[in-house]
């Protein structure tokens, strides 16, 4: 990819995508399920441009929402009703009633105050609302607190007791179609180990709930397959797949999986500009036209992305590559050895497809990113750089 032409026709800061590494992504993953039916739905929080989830709906991929606002960003991008999933530990009333309407394939229930509250609204529309529930395995994922989500600590889900009485409770409602159970242990997972382990708790569940007579169909895996930022490993999709598949034993179910960092996470670049190079005693640091605004995760998680400056490699020592965002925790590296920079030298943020436009903000009231596609060598804009204009459009007309 020429970083520099990029840069020179669209500006920075740009978020660059590699759309023939996600088609790739997706392709590996459907066929790692190839033995059973399945349905990979992309995790639309993970980057929910318009042009990447018609992508997405034009290799079949489902998608998973967690707001009404993603499933519409879905359907906009050709997504089918009948492969959406809406999830989220909070769901207005507004939200449900839309999705109903809208027949998606499943709600995913996550408490069980929103079940009798989706009881309540399916019945006043008339309707039939077909259901899963997200079980919280109570297991260990290991990864970062903050995207850990599978412990009884954290606030998703329900316990495998409160599910059992929830599905039992919907299979006798009349408004209530009991179709999938689902868990999510959490994010960047480069150890299939607890996955597995949720997998065999899940369905183990869905054996008791057979014998009840509830029958599900939908067994969803959630996300969090890791990918490599710097020096992980990369999980087997085989042993994934696999793993999954022996703790299923002879069920007859479709397995969904929501899979977001892994089919777009490497797929994105973030390109920068150095403003100025700065030294204050002796720590260098190098300012570009990029902040975290744009992408927040070095400053939210401690993330690493690797980072390199377009045409140069000698390294002339540690540096910290900072923003102009006034807050200390504006910074995308710290203490790396990159080359000396000059004023327009492009540097490349790698790992930047997940988690970063669909993260980003006007915090400082800063324009946010353009975004680009690059596909079969070629490459287009897919949103637009904003303006001023747009950041003060909702509020102009009040003062
Ligand atoms: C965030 C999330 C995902 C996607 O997670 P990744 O780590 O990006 O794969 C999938 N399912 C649920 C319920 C989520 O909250």
């Amino acid at each position: 990819m020429d970083f520099n032409e990029l840069a020179r026709e669209y500006g920075t800061p740009l978020y660059v995508y590699d759309f023939d590494y996600i088609t790739n992504r997706y392709n590996m993953l459907k066929d790692a399920f190839s033995a059973r039916k399945s349905l990979i739905c992309y995790a639309v929080k993970a980057n929910s441009n318009l042009s990447v989830l018609k992508l997405l709906a034009s290799l079949g991929a489902g998608f998973d929402c967690v707001s009404i606002g993603e499933v519409r960003r879905a359907l906009l991008a050709g997504a089918k009703k009948y492969q959406i999933i809406l999830s989220g530990v909070g769901k207005r009333d507004d939200e449900l009633e839309e999705a109903l309407k809208s027949d998606i394939l499943m709600i995913n229930l996550e408490s069980e105050a929103e079940m009798y509250r989706l009881e309540d609204i399916t019945k006043k529309l008339n309707l039939k609302a077909r259901i899963s529930i997200r079980v919280n395995p109570d297991v260990d994922a290991k990864t970062h607190p903050y995207i850990s989500t599978g412990l009884n600590e954290n606030k998703f889900g329900v316990d495998i007791n409160t599910a059992k009485k929830m599905y039992i409770h919907a299979k006798n409602s009349a408004a209530l179609e009991p179709v999938g159970v689902h868990f999510h242990i959490g994010s960047q997972l480069t150890n299939i180990e607890p996955i597995i382990e949720a997998a065999g708790i899940v369905s183990e569940l869905m054996r008791e709930l057979k014998a009840l007579e509830i029958d599900i169909k939908f067994f969803d895996v959630g996300g969090g397959i890791g990918i490599i930022y710097q020096n992980e490993t990369d999980i087997s999709l085989y042993d994934y797949a696999q793993g999954i598949l022996a703790k299923l034993g002879g069920q007859d179910v479709t397995i969904v999986c929501e899979p977001g960092r892994f089919i777009v996470g490497n797929a994105g670049y973030f390109l920068t500009s150095v403003l100025y190079e700065k030294f204050n005693k002796q720590k260098r640091f190098i300012i570009v036209d990029g902040a975290m605004n744009d992408l927040i995760r070095p400053s939210l998680y401690g993330a690493y992305h690797g980072i390199s400056v377009v045409g140069k490699n000698t390294s002339a020592g540690a540096c910290d590559v900072v923003g102009p965002i006034c807050e200390s925790g504006d910074f995308f590296a710290k203490n790396l050895n990159l080359p000396a920079c000059e004023s327009g030298d492009i540097i490349v943020i790698k790992s930047a497809g997940a988690y970063g436009f669909s993260m980003s903000s006007n915090y400082n009231s800063r324009a946010r990113a353009a975004e680009v596609a690059v596909q079969d060598k070629a490459h287009r804009l897919i949103r637009k750089r904003e303006n001023f204009e747009d950041i003060i459009a909702l509020e102009k007309e009040f003062i």
